[in-house]
């Protein structure tokens, strides 16, 4: 396999293209057609996707494609570059990006307890700790932090705090603000946000069990969906270099982002047409700001959403992002993919 393709950086901005396999269970009025082929001869370490609706033919090219086949392992091998980067001091964002049920959380997070499930998170945290003890010999010291928000209808949700259901008031609205600021360094501070030293992969693990676990309490108290709120794991990395003084500060962002299904096929109305709503917004938004930053336009609008706000010191300059976009192979999916693809060839 050539897993050391090196790409050609369009800006600091590339677009991943991730199809995951056709399931049987959920995808069974599929099974007899998939719309996505690939054009043979690259197969999917290639660039391109054609998509096929309605008898017509889409292609689509991305700094990459990933089939089916492609497993945990093959997706990691081509960001493990990028991760590494946030060890070197840069701004690093990885978001997945889709359609709910495309497989962002399998990305993202794979299945933790299987080893060759693992998705992009856990393997980026191990990369990151056992990269950062083999530089000890060569002086450097490392220390980390991480925090893990969620938001929902433009609403930060503190995943890390023990006492957060109780922040909740009588009509389950939020009292806490986390209010959003930039430092003069260039640092997102969130005010009353929860950060945790962490050393270990180990303690970095049961801080991701505990998000989840919030995730879970709060989809039964407020009757929403993780699928409806953007999951946010930022990871930030200082180092400093005991003989040659030398000091490097990077951060790691892991977005596993709201499903973008569109209205109509969420059957929208009361909360659930507010939810979607505030997750199209803040899609375009994103959308928006990373359009603006790949044409270097003067204005990037970071304020127009929560997400992007949050993100701006790590979006812009030198910093790195990366977007997957995550595709359902199945025909009942093809409007969405066609979505998805469009969104994604937007941004690329
Ligand atoms: P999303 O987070 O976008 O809603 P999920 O990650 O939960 O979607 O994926 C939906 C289902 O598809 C899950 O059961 C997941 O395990 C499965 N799945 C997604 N991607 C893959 C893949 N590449 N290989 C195997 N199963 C996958
Ligand atoms: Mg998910």
């Amino acid at each position: 396999k050539l897993h050391n393709t090196i790409l050609e950086l369009k800006g600091n901005i590339r677009v991943f293209c991730r199809v995951r396999p056709l399931l049987p269970d959920s995808d069974l009025s599929d099974t007899d057609r998939e719309v996505v082929s690939y054009p043979t001869s690259i197969e999917y370490l290639g660039r391109g996707i054609d998509l096929t609706h309605n008898a017509q033919m889409y292609n689509f090219t991305f700094d990459k494609v990933f089939n089916h086949e492609a497993s945990q392992e093959d997706v990691f091998v081509e960001i493990s570059q990028l991760v590494q980067s946030a060890l070197d001091g840069y701004k690093v964002c990885i978001f997945a990006y889709g359609q709910t049920g495309s497989g962002k959380t399998y990305t993202m997070m794979g299945d933790t307890g299987c080893a060759e499930q693992k998705g992009l998170i856990p393997r980026s945290l191990e990369q990151i700790f056992q990269t950062s003890q083999s530089l000890q010999c060569q002086g450097w010291k490392y220390k980390m932090q991480a925090s893990m928000l969620e938001i929902y209808n433009e609403t930060i949700r503190d995943l890390l705090s023990p006492g957060r259901p109780s922040t909740l008031d009588a009509s389950g609205g939020l009292c806490k603000q986390y209010t959003i600021k930039h430092d003069s360094n260039g640092n997102t501070i969130i005010s009353d946000l929860t950060i945790v030293d962490v050393c270990s992969i180990k303690e970095v693990s049961l801080l991701l069990q505990q998000a989840a676990q919030s995730r879970s309490v709060g989809r039964t108290q407020m009757n929403e969906q993780s699928s409806r709120s953007h999951f946010v794991f930022t990871l930030r990395i200082f180092g400093v270099n005991e003989s040659t003084e030398q000091q490097v500060q990077g951060v790691l962002n892991l977005i596993d982002l709201a499903g973008s299904e569109r209205l109509a096929k969420s059957g929208s109305t009361g909360d659930r047409l507010k939810e979607t709503q505030a997750i199209n917004k803040s899609l375009s938004a994103l959308s928006d700001v990373i359009f603006a930053i790949g044409k270097k336009d003067e204005h990037v609008p970071f304020r127009n959403s929560k997400l992007t706000y949050l993100l701006q010191p790590c979006l812009g300059g030198d910093s790195k992002t990366l977007m997957f976009v995550n595709i359902s192979p199945g025909a009942s999916s093809v409007g969405e993919s066609l979505c998805s693809l469009r969104f994604a060839a937007r941004v690329n």
